[in-house]
This record gives C-alpha cells, structure tokens and sequence, in this order.
C-alpha cells in the first residue's frame, strides 16, 4: 500500500471510526465486536487486499516492513515540513535519562515483578500439563464418539477448553500492559486529564486481563483437583497484582476505554 491509498483510505472512510479503540482493546481482533470501527483493523484488512491484488503473499514480511518504512518516512517528511522548530536545542540526553528511570521504575516495581512472575508461572504450567490436557481432550472425544452426548460432559469441555484460551491469551498482555503503566510517571496535569490518562487505560486492560485469567483459572481448578495447589498459589499471585493495581491507579475502574466503555 503507498502513501497515497494510505491516505485515501482514511479520506474514504472519514467518521467511520472509533478514535482510539485499539489503544486500550485486548487485541483479541477474532473475538472483537467492532472490527468494523476499528481504523487499525480496517487498514490492516485493506493492505492485505491490496497485497493480494499485487500478487505479494501475505507472509513476505521483508515487502511488509518495508511498505510500513516507507509510509512512516513519508509521513515524519510531511511533519517536518509542517512544523517550525524552535531554535532552542532539544536536550536529547535528558529526555534519554529521563526514559531509563521511567523504565528502570517500571521494570523494578513489585506489580510488574510479580506480572512478571505469573508470566513465567503460566508458561511452565503449560509445559508441566500439556500432558494432562492432551489426556482430557482424548477422554472426551472418546467419550463423545461412544455416543454418550451428554449436554453437561459437552458445556464443561468447552468451558475448559475457553478458560485454556483465555489465560493464554492474556498472560503476557498483562504484564507488557502493566509495564506501560508504570513507566508513565506521574500524570502531569498541565496537559492529562486525571483519569482518562494512558496509565490509567493501560493498567484497566491489565486489569480486565487479570479478571477474566481469574476466572479462568477458577474454571480448572474445579476440573483439575489435582493440581489445584498449583491453581491455588497462581490464584493467589493474580489477586495480589490486582489489589495492587487498585492501590497503584485509584481511578483505574473510571477510566472510559473508547468504544468498550462509552
Ligand atoms: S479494537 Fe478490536 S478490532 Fe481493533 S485492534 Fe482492538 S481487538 Fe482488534
């Protein structure tokens, strides 16, 4: 896609959108009810046509990045060219500085050494019981192929199989989300509103993450009871980042995401 049907596209489609949407959606695009309002979507969908129309596969990533590089270039040239620069030099090394504490504090706070943890928490509970999901599916469709179709045998199988989806789904999003929370820094009232701030969006998803991974994890202990003091100690973890995410943003809960919220 050039620059040119970039634009376009953005023309046609003036008011269509959701201004925002995708800032504090859970990118979960397959399960999304506003594909439809989504610019971030829309465009992706539409480069994939265009592609296609050219004859590019959709899994050429160097012609990918490159298209992305080069709108991006002619984008930053309009930008210069529309802005006068004040003389006074930009102080480059403090804004640096500035970056490394910010990631420095993000990266050491407790609620994103702990997000941390349940990250790798959930990845070696993967590995240790790929073994006993493989056996459950198989019980099941045994089960199911003997005719046995029992309506409740079917619900929980698929309330399980949902839950698997969901805590994989989210448990690196929560910690990436929570990291971008943190490295904001303190709001600056001077130009952020106090609650519909981006510390306060990333740290609703996080939470929304956590929330549902709650759930879902509440839904194998009642199937797996023998590895439930392995649910238990990550039911544990979840609550107390999400306590301390309460503590951390007080106004996490009135932040309005675009679209999902209001
Ligand atoms: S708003 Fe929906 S469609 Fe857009 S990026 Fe987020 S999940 Fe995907």
């Amino acid at each position: 896609m050039t620059r040119e049907e970039f634009d376009e596209f953005f023309k046609n489609n003036e008011g269509n959108f959701i201004i925002g949407i995708h800032n504090y959606c859970d990118r979960w695009c397959e399960r999304c009810k506003f594909t439809a309002k989504c610019s971030v979507f829309q465009i992706d969908e539409e480069r994939a046509r265009k592609r296609a129309e050219k004859g590019i596969p959709d899994n050429d990533f160097a012609e990918i990045v490159s298209e992305n590089f080069q709108i991006v270039m002619d984008m930053m040239e309009d930008i210069m060219e529309d802005t006068e620069f004040e003389e006074e030099a930009i102080d480059l090394e403090a804004i640096q500085t500035e970056e490394e504490v910010l990631e420095n504090y993000a990266k050491n706070h407790p609620i994103s050494k702990n997000s941390e943890i349940y990250l790798k928490k959930v990845r070696l509970w993967f590995d240790q019981n790929e073994r006993l999901l493989k056996r459950y599916k198989e019980t099941f469709e045994n089960t199911y192929n003997l005719g046995i179709n029992d309506t409740q045998i079917i619900r929980d199988y698929e309330n399980t199989y949902e839950a698997v989806e969901v805590i994989n789904w989210f448990h690196a999003q929560i910690h990436v989300k929570l990291i971008r929370a943190l490295r904001h820094g303190d709001v600056d009232l001077s130009y952020e509103d106090p609650i519909q701030n981006d510390a306060n969006g990333s740290a609703k998803v996080a939470l929304i993450g956590i929330e549902k991974s709650m759930d879902a994890w509440g839904i194998l202990h009642k199937h797996f009871p023998e590895i439930e003091d392995h649910i238990i100690d990550i039911l544990v973890l979840l609550e107390t980042i999400r306590k301390d995410i309460l503590k951390e943003f007080p106004n996490v809960n009135q932040f309005l995401r675009p679209g999902f919220d209001v």
